[in-house]
C-alpha cells in the first residue's frame, strides 16, 4: 500500500509544470522507514527514511527505496565520514599523490594526475572511492575540491620555478563542484593565485557530470577552454552516455576506463570492444589515454592500437611529489 501510494505521490511531482518561460519536469525520489519495525521515535525514523532516500537516489532517481538494516550501518558509516572529513583540511590529514600518464610508444612521463588522500589518526588511510561521495552528498566536495586543485596548481608551479617539467597536471574535478555556478571564477582565481599557466592544467570530468544539463556543461566547458585549459572524460565507457551527444563537447581526451583492459589478451570480444572505443574516440579527434594498465601485454596491445598515453601499475603507482620528480628525467 506504502509503494502503491507513494509512486502516485512521484507520478504526480513528476507531472509537467507550464511556467513562464516554458515547460519544467522534475522528478523526486523517496526513502521509506516503518514505524514501529524500524524505529520508535520521529528523529530515528527520519533518519533512516533519509537513507533510504539516497539509495532511491543512487538506483536512478525517480523511484522509491525501503529502508533495510544494511543501510543503517552505511548511514553511520557515511555520518562518521562525514564528521571526521570535516576536521580532515584543517588538521592536515589530506595530502595528494601523483601517478606519471606516459607515451604508449616509449613510455616517458607525459604528465601527472593528483590523487587525493586521506589518513585519519584513528581509522588510517580512507580510500577516495569512499570519501569523495560523502563528501559529494554532504557539500563538503566544495572546500575540498578547492584544496586540490589549489595544491595541485601550486605543485606545478613550483616543478617549474625549479626548471622542473611534468607536463600537465591533471585534476579529477567532481559533479557537484563542476556544477557550481562559480566555478569557472574559482579556477580562473587559482590560475592568478598560483601564477599557473592555464595550459599546464588539466581538469578531468565524468560522463555523467556532463550527460546531466547538456548546455550549460557545454557553456561551463567553452569557458573552461577559451582559458586555455585541457579537459578530459574520465572513465569513459562506464557512465551513461550519450553518443550523439559526445561530438558536442570540447574536449581533448578521453580516458578509456580500466573496466574495458580486463581479458583484452584472451577475449576477442572485449579485444574488439576496446578496439572500437579507441577507433570512435579517434574519429571525434580526441586524444587517447588507457588507465589501469597493469601488465605488459594489454601495454602492447594499446601500443599497437595507438592509443597515445597509458596509466597504471604497470608504468607507476601513485607516489609523493618528492618522488614523482625522480621519474620525470
Ligand atoms: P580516477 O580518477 O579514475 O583515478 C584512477 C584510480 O585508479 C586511482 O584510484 C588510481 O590509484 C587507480 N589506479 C591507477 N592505476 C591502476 C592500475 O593499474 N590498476 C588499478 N586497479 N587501479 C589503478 P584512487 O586514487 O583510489 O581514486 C579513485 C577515484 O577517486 C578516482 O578515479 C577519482 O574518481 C576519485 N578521486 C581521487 N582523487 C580525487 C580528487 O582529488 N577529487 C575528486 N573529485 N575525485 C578524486
Ligand atoms: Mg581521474
Ligand atoms: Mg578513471
Amino acid at each position: 500500500e506504502l509503494a502503491r501510494q507513494t509512486q502516485t505521490l512521484l507520478a504526480r511531482l513528476g507531472e509537467p509544470y507550464e511556467l513562464q518561460h516554458g515547460t519544467v519536469m522534475l522528478s523526486a525520489s523517496a526513502g521509506i522507514s516503518c514505524f514501529p519495525e524500524h524505529a520508535d521515535h520521529a528523529g530515528d525514523l527520519l533518519r533512516l527514511a533519509d537513507a533510504a532516500m539516497y539509495h532511491a537516489k543512487r538506483q536512478g532517481r525517480n523511484g522509491h527505496v525501503f529502508f533495510d538494516r544494511s543501510m543503517a550501518q552505511e548511514a553511520d558509516e557515511t555520518l562518521l565520514v562525514d564528521t571526521a572529513l570535516r576536521q580532515a583540511i584543517p588538521r592536515h590529514e589530506l595530502r595528494l599523490l601523483y601517478q606519471p600518464v606516459v607515451d604508449a610508444n616509449n613510455g616517458h612521463l607525459g604528465k601527472v594526475e593528483a590523487l587525493l588522500r586521506w589518513k585519519h589518526p584513528e581509522y588510517g588511510a580512507i580510500s577516495p572511492a569512499r570519501f569523495i561521495p560523502v563528501a559529494e552528498e554532504c557539500g563538503l566536495i566544495l572546500p575540498l575540491g578547492h584544496w586540490v586543485l589549489l595544491t595541485a596548481c601550486r605543485q606545478v608551479k613550483a616543478w617549474l620555478d625549479q626548471g622542473i617539467d611534468m607536463g600537465e597536471m591533471a585534476v579529477n574535478i567532481s559533479a557537484h563542484q563542476f556544477r557550481q555556478p562559480e566555478f569557472v571564477q574559482s579556477v580562473r582565481g587559482i590560475l592568478a593565485e598560483t601564477g599557473l599557466p592555464a595550459s599546464r592544467l588539466e581538469l578531468e570530468i565524468t560522463e555523467s557530470t556532463i550527460m546531466h544539463g547538456v548546455d550549460e556543461a557545454i557553456a561551463t566547458m567553452k569557458e573552461l577552454r577559451a582559458m586555455g585549459l585541457r579537459l578530459a572524460i574520465d572513465d569513459f565507457g562506464t557512465g551513461y552516455s550519450s553518443l550523439a551527444y559526445l561530438r558536442r563537447f570540447p574536449l581533448d581526451r578521453l580516458k578509456i576506463d580500466r573496466a574495458f583492459l580486463a581479458d583484452i589478451e584472451t577475449d576477442p570480444d572485449a579485444a574488439a570492444l576496446l578496439t572500437s572505443i579507441v577507433q570512435l574516440g579517434r574519429s571525434l579527434g580526441l586524444q587517447l589515454v588507457a588507465e589501469g594498465v597493469e601488465n605488459f601485454a594489454q601495454a602492447e596491445f594499446l601500443r599497437i592500437l595507438e592509443c597515445e598515453r597509458v596509466q597504471g601499475f604497470h608504468f607507476y603507482q601513485p607516489v609523493s611529489a618528492e618522488e614523482v620528480v625522480g621519474f620525470g628525467c
